[in-house]
């Protein structure tokens, strides 16, 4: 029987399926074995699985479901965003040019600036957002890999990716894509020509900030790249933990719950901050006004995330205090939990260009009426 393709909804509920067919539960289990037997004749009793740092059962079972969701051929899953961003560089032969978008987070800006410097990768970073900029950048620097996150953290910037994809394979390169503020939900990165999308599962995709983890996925499971980021998480050992596997399938359950509820609530909440004149900005794609809203629109669908910033009227200190004042928004870093957090990012990276009186905020799924009072009662 031919099954119709189902919903992100519908395969996110019933974890692709997966159940506990040993003893019937409804779950599946978590194996924490790290080594599996062989017969008598050393032949292995379940071909599949060997030794733990490649083969786990809730680990493949979870990069399938995220596979499906991104309409990927395949997914790997690491221990956390940056050790999959790491293991994308890294498959890159020595001395390939990289074009890396600018003023993304500033983790992997820092982590890709060392990485090129060691292996002789000469690095173009261009603002991805302006597509006349990337294209050039492109053109010329003729890299084996172009990087682009959408949108962007924390200045939500929004990067065309048919655009991006087009000027990319013109030049050869691969287009990856840094997904995390979208979720497979709301954007599907392989759908617009990119080759590999990657998360930071730490954020949206586990959404209950109690996991560490990045995912890789790719449109072509048999590309040279894919298969030397495979053949580099297995014996490099970059894998994550069949604990965190199992927590990031049950996290993932009720993500496009979590994200339909997050995104419309910082919509409603990007929206008051507009019209308040005690805020001088706004970056949000889902308003209009945003330079990269009709962009947003085209290769988003069903929302625009639970990120956004805005600048207050002030300065640092007046920044500082409204972040201080804020009493159900947690001061935290990180972005895509159930719970609202609220970062001054200038503080964290002084010297990169972020203003001092912008304010980051992770729009969680309480009730947006409670946040907006929050805010209102911290911008007094
Ligand atoms: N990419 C983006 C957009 C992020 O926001 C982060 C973390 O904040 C990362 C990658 C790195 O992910 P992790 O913290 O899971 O290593």
């Amino acid at each position: 029987m031919n099954r119709p393709r189902l919903s992100a909804a519908t395969i996110a509920a019933q974890a692709g399926g997966a159940v506990d067919m040993a003893s019937g539960g409804v779950v599946p289990p978590i194996p924490m074995s790290t080594t599996y037997l062989r017969d008598e004749a050393y032949a292995p009793v379940n071909p599949a699985n060997i030794y733990a740092r490649d083969h786990s059962d809730i680990t493949r079972t979870t990069e399938t479901v995220l596979a499906q969701l991104e309409g990927a051929e395949a997914a790997l899953l690491f221990p956390s965003g940056m050790a999959a961003i790491a293991a994308l560089f890294r498959a890159l032969p020595p001395g390939a040019a990289i074009v890396l978008q600018s003023q993304i987070y500033w983790g992997t800006t820092r982590w890709v600036r060392a990485h090129a410097a060691r292996h002789s990768h000469p690095l173009t970073e261009v603002e991805a957002s302006e597509p006349a900029a990337l294209t050039a950048a492109i053109a010329a620097a003729k890299p084996a890999l172009v990087f682009i996150e959408t949108p962007s953290n924390p200045w939500l910037r929004t990067v065309d990716i048919a655009a991006a994809a087009i000027a990319s394979h013109a030049a050869g390169a691969i287009l990856a894509v840094d997904a995390t503020a979208a979720t497979p939900v709301l954007m599907r990165p392989l759908d617009h020509g990119a080759d590999v999308v990657m998360h930071s599962a730490t954020k949206g995709i586990n959404g209950h900030s109690d996991v560490l983890a990045g995912v890789l996925a790719t449109r072509d499971d048999a590309s040279a790249l894919w298969l030397a980021i495979r053949e580099d998480r297995q014996t490099a050992g970059a894998i994550l933990g069949p604990f965190e596997a199992w927590l990031l399938l049950r996290g993932i359950r009720t993500l496009p719950l979590r994200v339909e509820r997050s995104s419309r609530s910082a919509l409603t909440i990007a929206e008051w901050l507009a019209a308040d004149p005690r805020v001088a900005d706004v970056f949000y794609p889902g308003l209009p006004a945003h330079p990269g809203h009709d962009v947003a629109s085209r290769q988003m669908q069903g929302g625009y995330g639970c990120l956004l910033s805005f600048l207050v009227q002030g300065d640092r200190e007046a920044a500082l205090a409204v972040v201080g004042r804020l009493q159900l928004f947690h001061r935290a870093t990180s972005l895509g939990g159930v719970e609202s957090l609220v970062e001054h990012r200038h503080t964290i990276e002084p010297h990169t260009g972020i203003p001092p009186n912008l304010i980051r905020v992770s729009v969680g799924i309480e009730d947006p009426a409670d946040l907006i009072a929050d805010l209102d009662q911290a911008l007094s």
